[in-house]
């Protein structure tokens, strides 16, 4: 396949690749909600060229005032010309419309990292979808949440043909501290397993940590005793205290991971744990707390809100 300029496919990746001196790309970014917009600034602070689209025009447009950020009305115009094209959306079913819209413009051979928490079987679809588009297909999930995006200190997790990585690579680093590579084929979704994997640890410690809040508050425990019975020990850790700060001093908004992205997560681990065999029960239940924090209200709030989610009666009889 010929790319726009006239290059084969092969012969445009490996100049990009072997483009030592000028490691900068011209990167589109589609999503720029809190892990994305992060992303496009810290590219163009990198010094790559970043083309940013998003659904809600008002989230993409501070971004205007970054230096080396172009903002675009649709995701074709995002793409044309892009080298690497970065999806950070809320699901695959975004990701796949989105990439549909996109399709026309896209340019043959270009790299495609897909960084959305997508799941299992939409990530197979979607590298399905970039062979359709004659795309090189990245699965690229991130962990680290709204700080370590700003701060350029993602880890990354990815997986896509070793002969293509050097064309991503200087993108993977603008965004990530480090990259853990886990495997040759996108679409076989070794970084989304690895992903769904610590987000069923993330997820768990999120709730463990509310109930143990809802039940302390429920038997006149003060949180602060349980915090000095545990400081220093095994059982101490840098998750509960940062999550219970946020619901014990009113730092739920803005969110770092919101409550409903959540719930799309744990519902992924759920059914990743039924097709595999695997009975996980305090992910199903994970996902009915973050489920009954948003039918409360409590959607777009960090994800430590699904701490309400004990005191459904209460909010009820309120209203
Ligand atoms: P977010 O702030 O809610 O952003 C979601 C983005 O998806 C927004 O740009 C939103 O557009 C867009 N979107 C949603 N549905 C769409 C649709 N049908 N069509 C087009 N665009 C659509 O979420 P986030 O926290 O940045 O997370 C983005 C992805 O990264 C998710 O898959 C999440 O699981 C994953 N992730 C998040 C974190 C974290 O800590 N936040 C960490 C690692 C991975 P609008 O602005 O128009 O709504």
């Amino acid at each position: 396949m010929d790319s726009p300029t006239g290059k084969t496919q092969s012969a445009w990746l490996t100049e990009l690749m072997t483009d030592t001196e000028t490691p900068s790309r011209t990167v589109a970014v589609l999503g720029t909600g809190i892990m994305g917009a992060a992303m496009a600034r810290n590219l163009a602070r990198s010094g790559h060229a970043v083309r940013v689209w998003n659904r809600t025009p008002a989230k993409a447009e501070p971004l205007a005032a970054e230096p080396g950020v172009h903002v675009s009305g649709t995701p074709a115009e995002a793409v044309r010309d892009a080298d690497v094209v970065l999806t950070m959306l809320y699901d695959g079913d975004a990701v796949r419309e989105v990439m549909r819209e996109a399709a026309p413009a896209l340019r043959a051979g270009a790299a495609w990292v897909q960084s959305t928490t997508a799941g299992v079987d939409a990530i197979r679809e979607l590298g399905s979808q970039a062979d359709e588009l004659g795309l090189v297909f990245f699965d690229a999930p991130v962990l680290g949440t709204r700080q370590p995006a700003e701060a350029g200190q993602l880890l990354v997790l990815a997986a896509g043909p070793a002969e293509h990585r050097a064309a991503v690579e200087p993108v993977l680093d603008a965004v990530g501290a480090r990259t853990v590579w886990t495997g040759e084929e996108g679409g076989a979704g070794s970084a989304t397993r690895l992903k769904l994997v610590a987000n069923s640890w993330v997820l768990a410690v999120t709730n463990a940590t509310g109930e143990v809040l809802a039940l302390a508050q429920a038997l006149g425990v003060d949180p602060q005793n349980f915090f000095d019975a545990i400081e220093g020990g095994p059982l101490d850790m840098g998750y509960l205290r940062a999550k219970s700060a946020l619901i014990l001093n009113d730092g739920l908004t803005p969110a770092s991971f919101a409550v409903s992205t959540a719930a799309k997560d744990a519902r992924l681990i759920v059914e990743a744990g039924e097709r595999n065999g695997v009975r996980l029960d305090v992910a199903a239940a994970s996902a009915e707390r973050f489920r009954r924090a948003v039918e409360q209200g409590h959607g777009d709030e960090d994800m430590a809100a699904a701490y309400f989610a004990s005191f459904e009666e209460k909010e009820k009889e309120q209203q």
